[in-house]
Order: structure tokens, then sequence, then C-alpha cells
């Protein structure tokens, strides 16, 4: 079966046990936002035990506050209610494997998969790439407990968040599945 009949399968049997989920109301019934990273080993529905309707989950890579994420938290508790946010980075991230200079230079000689080896990304496929990837900042990581402080801090102090919202900093470790709260970022993070 391909990924595409995998997936309209899947769905099949999801909406046969579906039940009375059409019933939820919009706001997330828990109050409360996680911003994530898109690892596919990241599952926070289960990591944070959460059921359809509760909370919003917002991802992207490496779970960075950028400006897209923060316009999502906002619209999260302006619009629909939200009032406490978990920022959660994670170990092994593929965010801590390269850095701006490294993606563009991959990008420039080809829109091909790269491979990771031991000293980092390397390209094996053929070009043209594209010299874009230098307007992109990237947003990688270079140390995972101050990754997380940096975007509670930025998520914080940005205008349209309001200082009654506490954000949380947390590392998920993919080797056991536990989250380790980053003391300093949840600091940083507190209500006031
Ligand atoms: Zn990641």
């Amino acid at each position: 079966m391909s990924v595409y009949e995998e997936v309209v399968t899947a769905n099949d049997a999801y909406v046969a046990s579906f039940g009375s989920k059409g019933e939820l109301a919009l706001p997330p019934a828990r109050h409360f936002a996680i911003l994530t990273c898109m690892d596919a080993r990241l599952d926070p529905a289960k990591y944070a035990g959460l059921r359809e309707g509760d909370a919003h989950v917002i991802r992207n890579a490496g779970g960075r506050a950028s400006d897209d994420a923060i316009r999502s938290l906002v619209i999260s508790y302006k619009l629909l209610g939200t009032a406490e946010w978990f920022v959660i980075h994670h170990s092994n991230c593929g965010m801590e494997f390269f850095t701006d200079e490294v993606m563009r230079g991959l990008l420039a000689n080809s829109l091909e998969t790269a491979e990771l080896g031991a000293d980092g990304f390397f390209d094996v496929g053929k070009g043209p790439g594209s010299t874009e990837a230098k307007y992109v900042d990237w947003l990688t990581i270079s140390d995972n407990a101050q990754s997380v402080v940096e975007d509670v801090t930025r998520i914080r102090n940005h205008p349209l968040v309001p200082l009654r919202i506490p954000i949380y900093g947390f590392i998920y470790d993919v080797a056991t599945g536990r989250l380790i709260e980053v003391p300093e970022a949840t600091k940083a993070g507190s209500a006031a």
C-alpha cells in the first residue's frame, strides 16, 4: 500500500470510531497550548496526555518561537482562551546538526535530500540548487537548554503576549519519553 492509501485507509477507521467528537467546542477545553518540534518521534497527544479538543499544539522544526509560532500563540489566547503555554524542545533534535551556513551551502548545491554523517549533513544529490536559502533564518539550535530559555524569553517579552500567561520550558528526552523541565526557562516565563 502507498503512503497515500495508508493515510486514507487509516482515516476511514478513524471516522468509524469518531463517536461524539463532532460536538467538541472550538476553544481548547483544557485552556493550554504546547509549542514543540515537528520531530516524528514526538507525539504531544501521548507525551502530554491530550485528547481531541483539549489543547493547541503548534509545531515547527525545533519547536522554535518563530514569528509564525508567536502568531499562533497570540490567536490561541486572544481568540480561543488558552491561559498556560509550554515550550518543549527535545534531545537529539535535527536542528542541532546544522547551522544557517551549512543549510545555505547544502541548498545552494542541490535540492535533493542530504545525508547525515558523523561530521553533519552532506550532499549526495545533484544540482542545481538555489541561493534563496540565504534569506531564511533556519533557527538552528546549538545548546538545547539555552534554546528553550531563549524561546520562552522571546515569547515572554513579546508585546502581544500578556504577563498573566505562564510559559513553562521543557526538553523531551527521546530516549525515555520523559519531559525534563528547564528551570531557568520556566523562571523566565513566569507570570506576573
Ligand atoms: Zn527536533
